[in-house]
């Protein structure tokens, strides 16, 4: 079978779980607007069929990436080898209790802040404004305004990369500050638990925390929220702006004016770009603070094929 032939296959194959689109540029999937193409984007019909999609893929022997919105992700300019899986449809919201609901991993966690607010729950405002997925938030304890997801989160329903369908308890899933010790899997959905509130009270400091973002943050430019975690006891925003680093550029990437801490994509900036602009803040940084900044946001995919490769072959 030749190369396009056997793609064609593995598409129709994967097809019986969901969408499927070949070679679709990951940049129309994040919110830094940067991305190669992932060989297959799947994006399942239901979590029912995320099970399948993974012995499926296993048996092809093509590897699996999950994403969600793509708000904490730099995909690099070579794209993503293999399967990606965005729940996207799968986007249900349930209670299962007066002060409990069941949140599948699609959903966009500032429609899961909303429904709480209308159903008088209190417990998730701080989220209002975190642009991510359910599953995206858990996997990476999402927080902010001294608040994070660990905080209401009861138990995670996941399936493993070996297909086994397993429930975890908060207190198993490994999760601290911006970071979670989740089995290799798919969360496929969340169970928060909340409580009673006044629903006036909770939209005032819902309103309050999105306006807050507004004045300090670079919402309308692509851009991946903070690029590096807050060392202990002080704020990167604060280093990399007292090292000098802001308006510094890239290509089209650019430490944003109004926040240190975000890189935006003011045009066509590559992931390459975002890379070497990363690696400059953090060695001046560390000269300036003797302080090494860890990243936030989560690096995957692929170099691209080099042209001089290329014709090699
Ligand atoms: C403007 C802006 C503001 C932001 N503000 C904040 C903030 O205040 N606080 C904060 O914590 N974050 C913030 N972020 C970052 C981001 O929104 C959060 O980290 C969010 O939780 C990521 O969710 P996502 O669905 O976009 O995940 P993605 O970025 O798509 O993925 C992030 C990680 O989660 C994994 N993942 C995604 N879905 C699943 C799943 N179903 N099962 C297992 N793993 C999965 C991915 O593999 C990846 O490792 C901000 C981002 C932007 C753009």
């Amino acid at each position: 079978m030749n190369a396009e032939a056997q793609r064609g296959s593995f598409a129709d194959a994967l097809a019986v779980f969901g969408e499927v689109k070949e070679r679709e540029p990951m940049a129309r999937h994040t919110s830094l607007r940067i991305g190669g193409p992932a060989d297959y984007l799947v994006t399942p019909r239901s979590v029912r069929t995320v099970p399948g999609l993974l012995a499926c893929a296993r048996a092809l022997g093509t590897p699996v990436t999950v994403v969600g919105n793509g708000t904490n992700l730099l995909v690099r300019d070579g794209g993503i080898e293999g399967v990606v899986i965005r729940l996207a449809r799968c986007t249900a919201i349930n209670p299962i209790g007066p002060d409990t609901l069941v949140a599948e991993s699609g959903v966009p966690f500032p429609r899961l802040v909303r429904d709480a607010a209308r159903r008088g729950l209190t417990g998730l405002e701080f989220a209002a404004g975190i642009p991510g997925t359910v599953g995206g938030a858990v996997r990476m304890n999402a927080g902010a305004h001294g608040g994070q997801l660990s905080d209401s989160l009861e138990c995670v329903d996941m399936v493993t990369m070996d297909g086994d369908l397993i429930t975890l308890p908060v207190e198993r899933l490994g999760l601290g500050y911006r970071t979670s010790a989740l089995p290799d899997g798919i969360v496929l959905s969340a169970v928060f638990s909340l409580r009673a509130g006044d629903e006036q009270e909770i939209r005032r400091v819902t309103e309050e925390n999105l306006a807050y973002r507004e004045r300090t943050q670079p919402i309308l430019t692509p851009n991946a929220g903070s690029f590096f975690k807050n060392p202990p006891g002080d704020y990167a925003a604060r280093l990399i702006e007292a090292a000098g680093c802001k308006e510094w550029e890239q290509g089209d990437a650019v430490v944003s004016g109004r926040h240190a801490n975000f890189i935006v994509n003011v045009g066509k900036a590559r992931a390459s770009d975002v890379m070497i602009l990363v690696e400059r803040v953090r060695q001046r940084v560390q000269e300036h603070a003797g302080v090494t900044l860890e990243m936030e946001v989560k690096v995957i995919g692929r170099d691209p094929i080099r042209e001089d490769k290329h014709h090699e072959q």
